[in-house]
């Protein structure tokens, strides 16, 4: 950020329901169909055709609100959103009204400190999260002569969470962004897939001095659908923002895209060209209304929340925000290593365990957690080996670990037919350390002589000399009496 200035940023993120079936009609709510095969008279739009709404839908909006601490309105409405586009066969978008099934709502999420002075949670405010439609999907020949429509998706639920101009930085909306899709994907109402568009965003942005009351003009940015490219595109709008005002210039009111090839945002339609939706109430579809024992239905299927969990891992297991925050990736890998953890006595190594070899492992396999062979169960033994120090962090890593996935057996098996036991035996030691000490007298003067970095070297020596297997921290121990002593 330059110094001087200060970024507002507020977000809305369109999050495609999981429903079975779509918003206002029985078609199969899913991916990957042949196009317009999951297609009715009523998300086709064909006259006489008649909505209605699904309930489903408005259960996975209630759960969003609860889990917001959101009020929910008892009473909320739906209106036409009217343009021409043909992804749009109905030429309007059914959408809610002036009041939202889902109103005032908060995250918190962790500041960004580059400009906040510190991590401390920062509350961001959500001022809506209403039900509307997708729109179908155009497809445009790169030839530019034609293009085809597929009305699969034409009808598809979504819930848009409309956030307050409460963010301050490129990387605190990405962490937002983050956040509510942990939410969301934890919540069991979002198939989470970035690259599909089942998780999108446009980003409403301005700049003001700092120390400004009054909020700058804002520039949108549609249709963001990667935490990365969200990062880019606001770092990248924000300092075009300040050279314009730099320059004396004012920053238009404007809606722009962003253009991932060539790193920057192109404008699209400047506030001259606004749309005027013309909406009116929805004649087909009556007022909705939720009673509060259906809300509190909804509330007994909540799970604990990510962002709570990260908390508590935190405070737990002294785990730092990013490894938590990692940890929380997806509700599979979060319950993986909660059980991970407890099977294994040790917060931390199993932290350290998900966070590198099973994370590796899976990378290298391009699968979820879901696909990892070993139980955790089976990973615990050997977490545990390692934590009672019967077993050194490199021999589980680089032997253990890749024969329990082979399917070798047991941690407890592995290491008792490969040698691998670790010696803590002291007496061992303390000879291969007095070894060691005579076959290296110049380092060991420096040493006594204060040179404390060497110390390193004659330790590694001892590992090396016991094969791999020694204790280092007992190796340690027994190095530092011996020469204290003689
Ligand atoms: P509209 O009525 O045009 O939809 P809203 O006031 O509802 O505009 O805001 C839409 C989005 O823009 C919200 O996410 C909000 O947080 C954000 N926003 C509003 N004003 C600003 C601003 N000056 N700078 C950055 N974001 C803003
Ligand atoms: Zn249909
Ligand atoms: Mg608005």
């Amino acid at each position: 950020m330059r110094a001087g200035y200060e970024a507002v940023i507020g977000l809305e993120v369109h999050v495609q329901l999981r429903t079975q079936s779509k918003m206002f009609c029985a078609c199969r709510n899913a991916a990957g169909a042949p196009p317009n095969t999951l297609t009715c008279p009523v998300c086709l739009g064909l006259p006489g055709s008649l909505p209605a709404l699904n309930a489903e839908a408005v259960r996975m909006a209630l759960a969003l609100g609860l889990a917001t601490a959101a009020r929910i309105q008892p009473r909320s409405t739906f209106y036409r959103k009217q343009y021409f586009y043909p992804d749009l066969p109905k030429g309007y978008q059914i959408t809610q009204g002036p009041v939202a099934l889902v109103e005032d709502g908060h995250l918190d999420i962790s500041g960004d400190p580059g400009v906040r002075g510190d991590d401390h949670p920062v509350r961001i405010r959500l001022e809506r999260a209403h039900l509307e439609e997708d729109a179908g999907k155009s497809q445009h020949d790169p030839g530019g002569n034609t293009s085809v429509v597929d009305l699969n998706r034409a009808g598809v639920p979504l819930l848009e969470i409309v956030g307050a101009p409460d963010l301050r930085s490129a990387q605190e909306a990405s962490d937002c962004m983050k956040a509510l899709h942990r939410l969301v994907v934890a919540l069991g109402i979002c198939e989470g897939n970035l690259e599909e568009g089942n998780f999108r965003c446009d980003a409403n942005v301005s700049v003001r001095k700092t120390g400004d009351p009054v909020l700058g003009t804002r520039v949108e940015v549609k249709n963001i659908n990667s935490f990365r490219f969200l990062r880019q595109a606001l770092e990248f709008e924000i300092e075009r923002q300040i050279t314009v005002v730099e320059g004396g210039g004012k920053v238009g009111m404007e809606t722009r895209g962003w253009d991932a090839e060539a790193g920057e945002t192109r404008l699209q339609r400047s506030k001259e060209a606004a749309m005027d939706y013309r909406y009116f109430p929805e004649p087909d579809l009556p007022v909705l209304t939720v009673d509060p024992a259906e809300v509190e239905a909804v509330r007994t299927t909540l799970p604990e929340l990510p962002e709570q969990r990260i908390q508590r891992w935190r405070t737990d297991h002294g785990l730092g925000l990013d490894e938590a925050q990692t940890l929380a990736q997806s509700p599979a890998f979060a319950d993986y290593f909660e059980r991970l953890s407890r099977l294994s006595g040790t917060g931390r190594g199993a932290a350290a365990w998900m966070l590198g070899e099973v994370s590796r492992t899976l990378n290298l396999q391009g699968t979820g957690i879901e696909a990892f062979p070993l139980a955790p169960e089976v990973l615990a033994g050997l977490v545990r080996l390692v934590e009672v120090r019967t077993l050194s962090f490199g021999a589980a890593k680089d032997q253990v670990f890749p024969a329990l996935l082979a399917g070798e057996g047991n941690a407890e098996t592995v290491v008792a037919r490969l040698g691998l036991a670790q010696v803590s035996d002291r007496e061992a030691i303390a000879t291969l350390v007095a070894q060691v000490l005579e076959a290296h007298p110049g380092p060991v003067a420096q040493v006594r002589a204060g040179k404390d970095s060497l110390r390193g070297f004659l330790v590694g020596q001892v590992l090396k000399a016991g094969g791999g297997r020694l204790d280092a921290k007992v190796v340690q121990e027994v190095l530092a009496e011996t020469l204290a002593q003689s």
